[in-house]
């Protein structure tokens, strides 16, 4: 859906920052010294709301001691279910079907752990081809530990174009030997948004269990996890939600599947009641806090406190509406301005299927975003042509998307990329 007809002039830009509705929102974050910051989709930037959430666990520690987990302004015993709560809304799940907790990584192991229950012919997973390593390396380890051949039982859909799938590609591999599927919500590369209510609708009517990875939707997309009936979900929060790096993850488990044991358990995963009663034998919680292994990294939690009040004040409606305008200009302004220089747009275009970036591919992409960061632009190289764009709706400003895409004309009219390795740095 087109909501602006182009016009390129700088003074237009500011046009539309003057009408933002978010615009109040990027005074609350630190914004590094010119700087424009598109990178929000790997680290985003710290809140000063976050900063005095930091602030106030530690002043609690300092006061409280021992007696902080269940005194001060933030009992530590329920904070993890206390974000849970204040999360629910972004993904579309009850309070109760969620908790923050563990790292993206650890909680697909949890939930594979805990979902994953090969039988009779049902023994396989459904990946895909363009996900991140970790979430690949996790599931083969969880069917290693399960007895089975990862060649054999890892099934990676396939992207007929490299950068996206169609829902149907994805449906045409639910078979009747596939027993779980486990997929992003948006692509990390690509940005796009895959159809999780249908492949959710699709998988259950062959009996498969399906969950997705938010990494890269949370915070940015609305989602509808407990009306689609999705199985379950884990994301973490140091990307579109600001809780800053290494910080505590979250998962959620549809109601249904209350009341079973986690597929690795700690005393964390007990009922609350009963978890000082240190008995040997586990009474679950009865809601995805039973999917908490041990003591919660508090410290790495404090952050999203601070951080989610902006995404209620917001509102992901409102955060998502921006978000749509912001690459959409971005995208026409490239279109315009851009094509000449070899530079193609490989996000999916429509409202529906594109996340919160802009993905585009060139030939010397690594080289371009050295020359974009030694111009003030911090953009994300993704191996080995792409170039991640994320304009974050709550700091980031359609001036800075102008600016962007002047300096990229400059750095490819002057081919000044060429003064640069096209070789990725350790972190890219
Ligand atoms: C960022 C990201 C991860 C990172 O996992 P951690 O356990 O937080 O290091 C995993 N999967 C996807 C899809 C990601 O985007």
């Amino acid at each position: 859906m087109r909501w602006i007809v182009l016009n390129t002039e700088k003074s237009y830009a500011r046009y539309l920052d003057q009408q933002d509705v978010l615009k109040k929102f990027r005074n609350e974050f630190y914004i590094p010294n010119n700087t424009i910051y598109f990178d929000g989709n790997s680290l985003g930037l710290m809140s000063r709301r976050a900063e005095q959430a930091v602030d106030n666990a530690m002043q609690s520690w300092k006061e409280y001691a021992i007696n902080g987990w269940t005194e001060g302004e933030e009992p530590w015993y329920y904070l993890s279910e206390k974000l849970g709560a204040l999360t629910a809304p972004l993904i579309g799940a009850k309070a109760e079907e969620v908790v923050i907790t563990g790292s993206t990584t650890t909680n697909l192991h949890q939930l594979t752990a805990s979902f994953f229950n090969p039988k009779n012919n049902k023994t396989k997973i459904i990946a895909d081809e363009l996900n991140f390593p970790s979430d690949i390396y996790a599931l083969k380890s969880q069917l290693k530990l399960k007895g089975l051949n990862p060649d054999k039982h890892l099934v990676q859909v396939k992207s007929s174009d490299g950068n996206t799938f169609t829902t149907q590609e994805i449906i045409d591999q639910m078979s009747d030997d596939i027993a779980l599927i486990v997929l992003p919500g948006v692509l990390y590369r690509s940005g796009q948004i895959l159809d999780m209510k249908t492949l959710t609708n699709e998988a259950h009517k062959r009996g498969i269990l399906i969950g997705f990875d938010l990494c890269h939707s949370i915070g940015s997309v609305p989602h509808h996890m407990s009306d689609w009936g999705v199985d379950f979900a884990f994301w973490c929060t140091y990307k579109h939600l600001n809780a800053g790096p290494g910080s505590v993850a979250g998962l959620y488990v549809n109601k249904r599947h209350f009341g079973n044991e986690p597929g690795l358990a700690g005393w964390f995963s007990s009922s609350k009641e009963k978890q000082f009663d240190m008995e040997h034998t586990l009474t679950p919680a009865a809601d995805a806090g039973a999917y908490q292994i041990g003591t919660p990294h508090l410290l790495s939690a404090a952050p999203l406190l601070g951080s989610l009040e902006m995404f209620q004040e917001a509102s992901i409606e409102q955060i998502r509406k921006k978000s749509l305008q912001l690459t959409q200009y971005l995208m026409e302004l490239v279109e315009a301005e851009l094509t000449d220089y070899d530079l193609k747009i490989a996000n999916p275009t429509e409202d529906t299927e594109r996340g919160g970036h802009v993905f585009l591919v060139h030939p010397e992409a690594a080289r371009i975003c050295k020359a974009l960061k030694a111009d003030g632009v911090v953009p994300d190289f993704r191996t080995p042509n792409g170039i991640r764009l994320a304009p974050v709706a709550l700091y980031n400003t359609f001036e800075e998307v102008w600016t962007t895409v002047d300096i990229l004309k400059t750095i490819l009219k002057e081919e000044r990329y060429k003064k640069y390795e096209n070789k990725r740095g350790v972190i890219a």
